[in-house]
């Protein structure tokens, strides 16, 4: 059988059931990425990371005698002009924006007599391993609750020693020049190294806990988000690693907090699959009617929250950093998110979609959710406001982080 496996955000060889399914029975093997509208958009930072990621890729796929096909259009586009398999593969999307592409997909492969399978493998937990129907998901807590209570996550599957060979020669329509971006190393070596650095070499993993709302220092939380979003971490790789320093090392409060944020990782995916396109509609998934800015007054709002430019210091901080490094900690993240919905009422899509051009660990579901949740139209049952200045004196006194960014 000739398979062709489409790759998305699972950009790895190791833990992944996408490509060991591609594997089995075929005598000929070809993958390719696509690149799709999100990232075509993307800025300098987010097509940086990722290009790094596909070329740490290519490179382990030549190891074992494969290549990547890289197509700059849609996966169909590809398909219209290369039909010469017998199957599609690819992960499955949590999200309304992968799903449509994926029934487009199953249409054609439909037409055209091929077989067409997806494979769940995007949290860390499976949707076969969700306690409860996806309907009955509402916030994390409760979800939280259940899931603990339950199996813990599978076991990470084999790797694989050898692929079957391609049947098409290798076809790269986008070149992959780019600048490694600083500080996030890129690929799934470069994720197993800062894992094993964060666990046993700093063992900052024991302090977690107290230094995951730090802005400044790179061991203050993981640093783990540009894997897990372009897969070339797998989150059971992660959680099965934690365990076995818990096991070997220390477990403690900070440990379990970081398979926590795991967690909401998790929620956010299951929230994006329960809620479908809502995620992405103005009155968000709790479907509330807000009063927003009006279009004038919200593009003056644009051109100084974007840009780092708005006279509130801890908001121009993180907004600065954002725009020169395509990061920001998730208290900033927080803060810059409730200014801009909850401060000004600026539609809040607009913020999400700043972020999906500049982060590089930009995942669809956690971003689009996580905006949702601070802007009052997602799963915060509280619906919290956040006070500025009152946050800026807690997690930033002595004004170094804003230093950093406005000098
Ligand atoms: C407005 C807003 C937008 C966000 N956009 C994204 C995004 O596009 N991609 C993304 O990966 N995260 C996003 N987050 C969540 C969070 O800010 C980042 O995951 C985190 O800052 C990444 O740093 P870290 O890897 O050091 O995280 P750590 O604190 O070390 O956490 C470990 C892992 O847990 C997961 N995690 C932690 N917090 C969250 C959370 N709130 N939601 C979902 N997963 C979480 C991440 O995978 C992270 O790598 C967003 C948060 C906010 C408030």
């Amino acid at each position: 059988m000739k398979t062709l496996y489409w790759l998305r955000n699972d950009l790895r060889i190791h833990d992944n059931r996408s490509l060991l399914l591609a594997c089995s029975d075929s005598t000929h093997l070809d993958l390719i990425f696509c690149q799709n509208k999100s990232l075509k958009q993307a800025g300098p930072a987010r097509r940086n990371y990722t290009y790094q990621t596909l070329l740490a890729l290519q490179e382990s796929l030549g190891n074992l005698g494969q290549h990547l096909h890289l197509h700059s259009e849609s996966i169909l586009h590809f398909l219209n002009q290369n039909s010469q398999f017998d199957r599609i593969i690819c992960t499955a999307s949590y999200n309304s924006i992968g799903r449509a592409e994926e029934a487009e997909i199953e249409g054609w492969c439909r037409q055209n007599g091929k077989a067409f399978e997806t494979v769940d493998q995007l949290p860390l937990y499976l949707k076969r391993q969700l306690p409860f129907e996806i309907g009955k998901l509402k916030s994390f807590t409760p979800f939280r609750k259940k899931i603990e209570a339950g199996p813990g996550p599978e076991e990470c599957v084999p790797t694989p020693e050898q692929l079957p060979p391609p049947q098409l020669p290798e076809q790269m329509n986008f070149d992959l020049q780019s600048e490694p971006v600083e500080n996030h190393e890129a690929g799934e070596l470069a994720g197993f190294q800062r894992l094993d650095h964060y666990l046993w070499g700093s063992q900052a993993a024991l302090t977690y806990k107290q230094t995951r709302n730090g802005m400044i220092e790179f061991d203050d939380s993981t640093k783990l988000s540009p894997f897990l979003a372009l897969g070339s971490l797998s989150p059971r790789l992660v959680y099965h690693r934690l365990k076995k320093f818990e096991a070997e090392v220390t477990e403690n409060e900070s440990t379990y907090w970081i398979y926590f944020e795991l967690l909401w990782r998790d929620f956010f995916k299951f929230y994006a699959l329960k809620h479908g396109p809502a995620l992405f509609s103005l009155r968000g998934p709790k479907d509330r009617e807000l009063d927003w800015t009006q279009d004038l007054e919200r593009n003056r709002h644009w051109h100084k929250w974007s840009k780092g430019k708005t006279g509130q210091d801890f908001v121009d901080a993180n907004m600065r950093e954002l725009y020169q490094t395509g990061w920001m900690s998730n208290r900033g993240r927080q803060n810059v998110a409730s200014y801009w919905a909850k401060h000004i009422y600026c539609d809040w899509r607009l913020g999400a979609r700043w972020f999906e051009k500049q982060l590089i660990d930009y995942d669809t579901e956690s971003n689009w959710g996580n905006w949702a949740y601070n802007s009052g139209v997602g799963p915060d049952p509280r619906d919290r406001k956040f006070d500025l200045d009152r946050q800026a004196e807690m997690y930033d006194a002595d004004r170094s982080y804003r230093d950093l960014f406005l000098k």
